[in-house]
């Protein structure tokens, strides 16, 4: 275990639809009755916009009073929007920013316009520069190495010039292979950096979904979890029960490896995130 209590924290993305909508201030209170130290919202994924994404941080934070943290993709977009996007974020009270680099979407003649920023650790210094201590700055690590690095080794390159730029804590990219986020840890012991690095879990609640989202982003699913859950595609309880079972395993290898937290990818689903809590013997205050 860490020397100090590990924080958790649960990602939501801004809903796509009306029901979708209507349903998230419900979800959002259900996770913030165990009181993670925030929530994270995501931004660009799956279509979603800057309204979007500004919208579902104000009312997390109405709706639950816990803090709620913007993710910021630089791909696409010009030095003056994300200066614009800082201001209305710091207006609003926001104190933290997940910066990203983001993925060029796809379009009909090839891929989007890069925009001023290339790289994570671009848009980090900007922060920094132009925001100093205005917002404790989060950063993607990949254990298992992000999918278009050349190498393992430029991938933590990479990752070190976000720490240099001045990121004060990473979250990974979700694993089911604890040794993966262990072997991370150790290079950044190597190398010296001190950043709490939170482990990125997902809950296993599908299996086209989890396979789909795995091959995109390079996340190793074990053989057998890959055999199992292709078994219990059509059996729902049995697959949720199988995943609660795999993903728990994972955390508390995790937890008692020292990790400094965890991050939950919820899918905005409360039960799969609350299920594993339970499983975990996390506290749930009255
Ligand atoms: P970077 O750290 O910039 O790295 C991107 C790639 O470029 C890596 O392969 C790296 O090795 C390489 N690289 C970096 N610097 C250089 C250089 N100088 N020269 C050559 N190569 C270099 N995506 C969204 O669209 N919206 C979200 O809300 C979102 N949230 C996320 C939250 C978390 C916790 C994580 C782990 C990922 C999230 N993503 C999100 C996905 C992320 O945007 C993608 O993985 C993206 O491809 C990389 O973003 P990054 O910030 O890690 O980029």
């Amino acid at each position: 275990m860490s020397a100090v209590a590990p924080q958790f924290s649960f990602e939501l993305f801004p809903p796509r639809t009306p029901e979708g909508v209507a349903k998230l201030p419900n979800i959002a209170a259900q996770l913030a009755a165990v009181q993670p130290k925030y929530f994270s919202v995501t931004y660009g994924a799956g279509g979603s916009d800057q309204d979007g994404t500004y919208d579902t941080v104000v009312k997390v934070v109405e709706k639950t009073g816990i803090e709620a943290a913007p993710h910021l993709t630089c791909v696409g977009s010009s030095r003056a929007k994300i200066a614009s996007l800082l201001d209305r974020y710091k207006a609003a009270g926001v104190k933290r920013i997940v910066a990203l680099r983001g993925d060029l979407p796809a379009t009909a003649i090839g891929t989007g316009a890069p925009g001023d920023f290339r790289y994570a650790n671009e848009l980090v210094s900007f922060v920094q520069e132009t925001h100093g201590d205005t917002f404790q700055l989060e950063v993607a690590a990949y254990p298992e190495m992000h999918p278009q690095a050349l190498n393992p080794t430029a991938d933590f390159d990479a990752f070190r010039r976000k720490v240099d730029a001045g990121a004060h804590a990473a979250i990974t990219q979700y694993f089911y292979v604890a040794d993966a986020y262990f072997d991370f840890l150790e290079r950044c012991a190597k190398a010296n950096i001190t950043i709490p690095v939170i482990a990125g879990i997902m809950p296993i609640t599908n299996h086209a979904q989890l396979s789909r989202f795995s091959a995109a982003c390079g996340a190793d699913i074990p053989r057998y979890v890959r055999l199992r859950l292709e078994q219990l595609q059509d059996d729902k309880p049995a697959l949720l029960d199988f995943g609660l079972d795999v993903v728990t395993r994972v955390c508390e290898a995790v937890l008692n490896g020292g990790a400094p937290g965890i991050h939950f990818y919820t899918l905005n689903q409360a039960d799969p995130t609350l299920r594993l809590w339970k499983n975990l013997g996390l506290p749930v205050p009255h």
